[in-house]
């Protein structure tokens, strides 16, 4: 692989490589845009077979970042990480605060958090030889699960996308079959439980079906029959790529708007559902209550704030179905318009001097 050339292909900024030999330690970080503010992103740890895919997967990882932050409204940039090994044997103390001191030496450009193959005792570790981390436990500082206010994000989307279909944003008597009762789904079906939504679940765990039949009268129905049954809301909180060629023909539903990640199988399949006549909220931003939440570390975590920012969500989805009509595109490619739109507008504000004498809020600036 040309690495400059995969670079400059999506203007990468920064791809550092890791390694130490004592700790066993194989890292790459990958930043990818840090127009808006340091670049936050989760430390995947995972078998890679090869360094090429561990590569590609961190670059395609830290550019998703950079457009989740953006049409988030976050002054945070993109970035990932990853570190080359199976999380079930090789982990170690040490390990972790090699990699925490490799970020340290980015000086704040790179900020962690936790993702696949890695927890909050990882970040703890990390946590011992760098300040420049997020997601760790509740006692030092931590936001804590994520999940309470994903859903309530995804909550807030379906409300904009009702509005947009039926003409308001209230869910009561809606529909909702909701893919997926685990952390999130759990949270979710509570959430539209309390709105007076009717509820369809399933999910490969048994007990995660009987709690939310349990607690909020959802009706169970089999694995495949969520994709088909008729429903307002279709809701993915399970897998990625659930709508493909073989689903997106067999849908039911008016909306998809759920918190799983990389929901379309392919970009096009955006275009897909729109010929079908369906609104899909876009993934990464319906989806951004998690990352809103443990970003609110940085400015010292307060739960009242963090909620009130995740609320917005139904404004960006809002604003995301304006540009979908004023551009004629559909909502995901009206999701990364939002998102460079943002980057683009922020970043054209270097050209103002701050009156500092070397730009304390812009780049430092020296005689050359
Ligand atoms: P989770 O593992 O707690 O829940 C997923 C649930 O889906 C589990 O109960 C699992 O049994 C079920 N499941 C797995 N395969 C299934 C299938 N084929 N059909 C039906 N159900 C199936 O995960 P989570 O934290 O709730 O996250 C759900 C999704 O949302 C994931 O895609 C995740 O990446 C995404 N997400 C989560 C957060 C968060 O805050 N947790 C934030 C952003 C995005």
């Amino acid at each position: 692989m040309q690495v400059f050339e995969k670079l400059a292909e999506y203007r990468y900024e920064q791809l550092v490589f890791c390694h130490d030999k004592a700790t066993g330690l194989r890292a790459i970080i990958a930043i990818h845009d840090t127009t808006l503010g340091p670049a936050l992103g989760g430390c995947r740890m995972y078998p890679y077979a090869t360094e090429e895919e561990a590569m590609v997967d961190v670059l395609r990882l830290a550019r998703g970042m950079t457009y989740k932050a953006a049409a988030s409204g976050l002054n945070l940039g993109g970035g990932k990480s990853v570190i080359i090994g199976d999380p079930h044997t090789d982990k170690s103390e040490a390990l972790f605060r090699s990699f925490g001191r490799y970020i340290e030496t980015l000086g704040g450009r790179y900020i962690v958090a936790e993702d696949v193959g890695t927890s909050t005792e990882d970040a703890h570790f990390i946590q011992v030889e760098t300040s420049h981390v997020v997601g760790v436990d509740v006692t030092r500082g931590g936001s804590g699960d994520p999940s309470p206010l994903t859903a309530l994000g995804v909550l807030q989307g379906m409300r904009a996308c009702t509005e947009a279909v039926f003409g308001t944003t209230s869910l009561e008597r809606r529909t909702v079959a909701v893919q997926g009762a685990g952390h999130v789904g759990y949270h979710l079906c509570r959430l539209l439980h309390e709105d007076g939504a009717n509820l369809i679940v399933t999910d490969v765990n048994d007990a995660a079906v009987e709690r939310v039949v349990g607690e909020f009268g959802a009706k169970p129905v089999d694995l495949d029959e969520i994709l088909t049954i008729p429903c307002d809301i279709f809701a993915p909180c399970a897998l990625g790529a659930v709508l493909n060629d073989a689903t997106i023909p067999e849908l039911r539903c008016s909306i998809v708007a759920g918190s799983a990640n990389n929901v379309l199988a392919e970009s096009h399949h955006g275009e897909a559902l729109t010929e079908r006549g369906i609104l899909y909220a876009p993934d990464y931003v319906i989806n951004a209550g998690g990352l809103i939440n443990v970003a609110d570390e940085l400015e010292g975590y307060n739960e009242r704030r963090a909620t009130k920012r995740v609320m917005r969500i139904e404004g960006r989805i809002r604003r995301i179905l304006a540009i979908s009509r004023r551009d004629g595109v559909p909502t995901n490619v009206a999701a990364d318009t939002l998102a460079l739109e943002r980057i683009a507008a922020i970043g054209s504000m270097e050209r103002l001097h701050t009156g500092h004498p070397y730009g304390q809020l812009s780049r430092r600036r020296e005689t050359i």
